[in-house]
C-alpha cells in the first residue's frame, strides 16, 4: 500500500505535511509528494486534504523518489552550484553524473535557491546526504586542525549538543547512541590539550536570548523575535528576507559565543596568551564553516565536522578502545536545556524556560513544553507567564517556514517567538552528521532527539539560567544579561543581500 496524490486535484495548500506523523509528505514546488518508504498507510493525511487529492493505493510504483520525479524540473539545473571558494561544502566535480539529486534535495528542502542564473548555497550541506555518486563533502578543514595540533600551540576543541548522539553511527553503535565520553577521549586522543562543552555556550544564548525577547515583548525592540543560532536560516534571512533583520534574535550562536568566551573569559582564567591558542568547533553542522568567517565572529579557527572526525578516528584510532572522560570543568558543563539544543524545538523549549522562570521567579514544568517535541514541520506553544502570554512557533526546516516568514511580512503573524532550524530535525540532522540514506532518515533522527531528550531528563540542572557555571560567568566577568559587556561579545547584526539575489 501506499498514498498517491492527484496532481489534478492538489493545490498545494501544504495542509497535509504537518499532520503526517512520519514525516512521509513535504511540498516540492506547488505539490505535494509523498515519500512512500516512511508511509504507514495510516491515512490521516486523507482526512486532512480539502481537495480530495489524496488516496491510498496498491499501485505504488519504486521508491521514494517516483513521486518526487512527477514534478518537473523546470529550472533546468543539472547540480546545485558549489563554487571552488564555498567554505561549507565541496564537490568532486568530475565524479558527478548530473544525477541531480542535490538538485532535488536543494529545492524540496530549501526553495528559492535555484534560478538556473543564480545559485545561492546556504552551506546546510543536506545535499551531501542525497548525492548519489558521494561527490559532495563537508570543505575539508582537518588538514588545518593537524597541522595546528602539531603546531605547539594550546589546541581548545569544544563540541555541540547534536554531535554527540550521532558519531556512533559511523561505529556500529544503535542510531542514537550518546557516546559523548568516548568523544571527549578521542579529542584529547588527538592531541586537544582542553575539551569544552558547547552546551555551556548554549545555555549563555538562552540567558541573553530569553532576556531580549522579555524586552522585546516589554515594547523595546520588534516583535516576532526569530531565534539566530542557524546560520543556514540567517543567510536565507540575508538572502530573501531582509526586511524581516529586525525580526532576528540579535544573539550569537552557541559556537559564536563560545568562541567570543573563550578568546575572553576563558584565556583570562587559564593565563593564555590568545594568539598561543588554536580553537575548533566540532559541529554536526557544515554551514558553521561559514559562520566563523563572518568578521563579527571571532575566536573560532575551524569547524570540524563530525564526517571529517570520524574519518580521523577510522584512519588512526580504535573507537572502542577508549575510555569515558569528562569534559573540562571549566566551560565544560552545560544543562539539560543546552543539551536539547540539537533537537528541533530544543531553541524554543530552552527559551521558554529561562523567560518564565524571569517573569514569575518560579521554575517552568518541563513537560508544559512537550507541544513542542517531535519531528512535525510546525509546532507551537501559547505560554502563560504571570500577566504575560508568550505564543511560540518552532519550524522544522527551511522550506517549512515560508508560510510564516511571508505572515511576518504581510503583519498578519501571531507568535511573539519563532524558532527556525534550516535542518529536519534539528541540528541533529546537520549536513556535517555521518552520511544518511534518506530511508533510515527518520528512524534515525528520531532516536538522536530521544537521546538529548533523555539527557535532558536526567541531568542535574535542567535550565540554563540554574547552570553554575553560567552564573559564576555572570558573576565575575559579564554582569547581567543584555549589559554592556555581554552585548560586545556576545550579540551581533545581520546584512541585507538582497542586491545579489537576481530579481
Ligand atoms: Fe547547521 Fe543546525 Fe542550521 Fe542545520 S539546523 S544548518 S546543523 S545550525
Amino acid at each position: 500500500m501506499g498514498i498517491v496524490i492527484d496532481e489534478e486535484l492538489c493545490e498545494g495548500c501544504g495542509k497535509c505535511v504537518p499532520k503526517c506523523t512520519h514525516h512521509a509528505l513535504r511540498m516540492a514546488g506547488p505539490l505535494a509528494v509523498v515519500n512512500n518508504k516512511y508511509c504507514t498507510d495510516c491515512g490521516i493525511c486523507i482526512d486532512y486534504c480539502p481537495s480530495d487529492a489524496m488516496d491510498l493505493t496498491e499501485n505504488v510504483v519504486g521508491d521514494t523518489h517516483e513521486s518526487e520525479d512527477l514534478v518537473p524540473d523546470e529550472s533546468g539545473v543539472k547540480r546545485v552550484v558549489i563554487n571552488a571558494d564555498n567554505p561549507c561544502i565541496e564537490r568532486a566535480e568530475e565524479g558527478c553524473d548530473d544525477c541531480h539529486s542535490c538538485v532535488k534535495t536543494c529545492r524540496a528542502r530549501e526553495k528559492k535557491l535555484l534560478d538556473p542564473d543564480f545559485q545561492i548555497c546556504l552551506g546546510c550541506g543536506q545535499c551531501i546526504h542525497t548525492c548519489e555518486g558521494k561527490v559532495l563533502h563537508p570543505r575539508n578543514s582537518l588538514d588545518k586542525v593537524l597541522e595546528a595540533l602539531q603546531s605547539g600551540r594550546t589546541c581548545i576543541a569544544y563540541t555541540a549538543p547534536g554531535t554527540r548522539v550521532a558519531l556512533g553511527d559511523d561505529f556500529g553503535e544503535k542510531p542514537g547512541t550518546n557516546v559523548e565520553g568516548r568523544l571527549v577521549s578521542a579529542l584529547r586522543a588527538m592531541g586537544f590539550q582542553y575539551v569544552l562543552d558547547v552546551n555551556f555556550a548554549a545555555d549563555v544564548t538562552i540567558i541573553e536570548e530569553a532576556n531580549e525577547l522579555i524586552r522585546r515583548i516589554n515594547g523595546e525592540g520588534t516583535l516576532p523575535m526569530f531565534t539566530s543560532c542557524c546560520p543556514a536560516w540567517i543567510s536565507y534571512a540575508e538572502y530573501f528576507y531582509p526586511d524581516l533583520l529586525d525580526n532576528i534574535s540579535t544573539c550569537k550562536s552557541p559556537i559564536g559565543m563560545e568562541g567570543a568566551l573563550i578568546d575572553s573569559y576563558f584565556t583570562k582564567f587559564k593565563q593564555l596568551d590568545s594568539k598561543d591558542v588554536f580553537t575548533v568547533a566540532l559541529t554536526p553542522c557544515t554551514a558553521k564553516k561559514g559562520e566563523i568567517l563572518r568578521p563579527e565572529i571571532t575566536g573560532t579557527d575551524a569547524v570540524l565536522t563530525i564526517q571529517e572526525l570520524s574519518s580521523y578516528i577510522k584512519t588512526y584510532m580504535d573507537f572502542e578502545k577508549p575510555q569515558p572522560q569528562e569534559f573540562d570543568s571549566f566551560m565544560g558543563t552545560g544543562s539539560g536545556a543546552g543539551a536539547i539544543f540539537g533537537n528541533t524545538g530544543g531553541v524554543c523549549e530552552a527559551a521558554l524556560r529561562t523567560a518564565y522562570h524571569t517573569l514569575t521567579g518560579q521554575e517552568l514544568d518541563a513537560e508544559v513544553c512537550e507541544p513542542l517535541h517531535g519531528m512535525n514541520d510546525f509546532k507551537e506553544i501559547t505560554l502563560k507567564a504571570g500577566d504575560v502570554e508568550i505564543h511560540a512557533a518552532v519550524v522544522n526546516e527551511m522550506s517549512s517556514a515560508l508560510p510564516i516568514l511571508d505572515s511576518v511580512r504581510n503583519g498578519t503573524c501571531q507568535y511573539q517567538f519563532i524558532e527556525i532550524m534550516n535542518c529536519r530535525g534539528g541540528c541533529i540532522g546537520g549536513g556535517g552528521q555521518p552520511l544518511l540514506r534518506e530511508e533510515d532518515e527518520f528512524y534515525v533522527k528520531k532516536n538522536r532527539i530521544e537521546t538529548l531528550y533523555k539527557k535532558d531528563q536526567n541531568s542535574a540542572c535542567r535550565t540554563s539560567h540554574g547552570n553554575p557555571e553560567v552564573q559564576k560567568l555572570y558573576a565575575d566577568f559579564l554582569g547581567e544579561p543584555g549589559s554592556h559587556l555581554a552585548e560586545s561579545l556576545l550579540h551581533t547584526a545581520y546584512n541585507d543581500l538582497s542586491s545579489s539575489v537576481k530579481k
